[in-house]
């Protein structure tokens, strides 16, 4: 792997706390940009309106801190590549947008969810985007758009046919046919609010971005980034992501399984250092039971040490970060 400094960043949806499989992300992002004495990025994913909650975004970093990470630019030191929430970002979206439209791969889309859904034959295979689009607003032509104009479009991107490959440096090898599996994609809702695929490429594209780390929930998405890399003559970056963290009963780690948010740990007194160490134990970064500073883990760092497998946490290693609450 060459040495070069390498800008990396974080990008948190202020919807929910910040939890343990949120925290291992974002130290590996930390330390794949530290480790290669890179820059470090903190920016605000705020664009889903009605899932935003107020003073989450406080907490996250403040959480975020605690643990030890520390960034060079964000929504709370500013820098020179802000405004670093997307929801103070809506004109860079609109002029992608617009650059889209103009050079062909967005057009129109009329349909609603239900006409999506009827006229799909693989209703089940629905993805994060539900089923794949059958393509029906593809070739209207201006009438049809004049006469569809009574409601606001959405807006989509014209998948090419075929195949796509990348590299992803947790995953290796991934080939993804976006245009069968997904269809052409929203790039901008009916209500205007750009879709996250289309904003995460122009922020990291604008930010500099050279290295993007998060969690493999995202890898699906990542073909359609670069499709949007592409059209927009923008350089994609590289990317790797890290695989969940399930509970013992191999489910993703929610709260039923009793899983306390990085805000609860930190509340009930746990040790930020034996957070981290648990986290890069299931990194494969150091031994179980550790307590461990980010900083201290970035000589020898890599990737390639990360398991490419979801990571159980087990129950005793959970409890056995919160001390002893006499009479608790
Ligand atoms: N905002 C997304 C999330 O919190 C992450 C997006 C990304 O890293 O590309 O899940």
């Amino acid at each position: 792997m060459s040495s070069e400094p390498s800008r990396g960043r974080f990008a948190p949806s202020p919807t929910g706390p910040l939890h343990l499989g949120n925290a291992r992300t974002a130290l590996l992002a930390w330390l794949a940009a530290r480790s290669r004495r890179g820059s470090f990025v903190l920016r605000l994913e705020d664009l889903d309106g009605p899932r935003v909650r107020p003073g989450l975004e406080a907490r996250i970093l403040e959480e975020l801190r605690w643990v030890g990470l520390d960034w060079d630019e964000g929504p709370d030191v500013g820098g020179p590549r802000g405004p670093y929430r997307q929801s103070e970002r809506r004109e860079r979206y609109d002029a992608a947008l617009g650059r889209l439209r103009a050079a062909g791969p967005a057009y129109p889309c009329f349909c609603s969810r239900a006409e999506i859904q009827a006229a799909s034959r693989a209703p089940h295979g629905a993805g994060d985007e539900g089923p794949r689009y059958p393509g029906t607003c593809r070739r209207l032509g201006p009438n049809a758009i004049e006469a569809g104009g009574r409601r606001a479009p959405a807006w989509r991107f014209r998948v090419p046919e075929g195949p796509l490959t990348f590299q992803d440096g947790i995953h290796g090898q991934c080939t993804v046919d976006v245009a069968s599996e997904v269809g052409d994609f929203v790039v901008a809702r009916a209500d205007g609010v750009p879709a996250y695929q289309l904003a995460v490429v122009v922020d990291d594209a604008a930010m500099g971005i050279e290295e993007v780390v998060r969690g493999d929930d995202l890898l699906s998405s990542t073909a359609r980034q670069i499709l949007l890399y592409r059209a927009l003559g923008l350089t994609a970056p590289r990317f790797a992501h890290v695989p969940l963290v399930i509970g013992d009963d191999g489910a993703r780690l929610a709260k039923r399984h009793g899983a306390p948010s990085l805000g609860q740990l930190h509340q009930r007194g746990a040790d930020p250092r034996a957070v981290m160490g648990l986290l890069a134990a299931l990194s494969g970064l150091a031994k179980e039971g550790g307590q461990v500073r980010p900083r201290e883990l970035l000589e020898g760092f890599s990737m390639s040490r990360v398991p490419a497998r979801p990571v159980a946490l087990k129950r005793e290693l959970l409890r056995a970060l919160l001390p002893v609450i006499p009479g608790g």
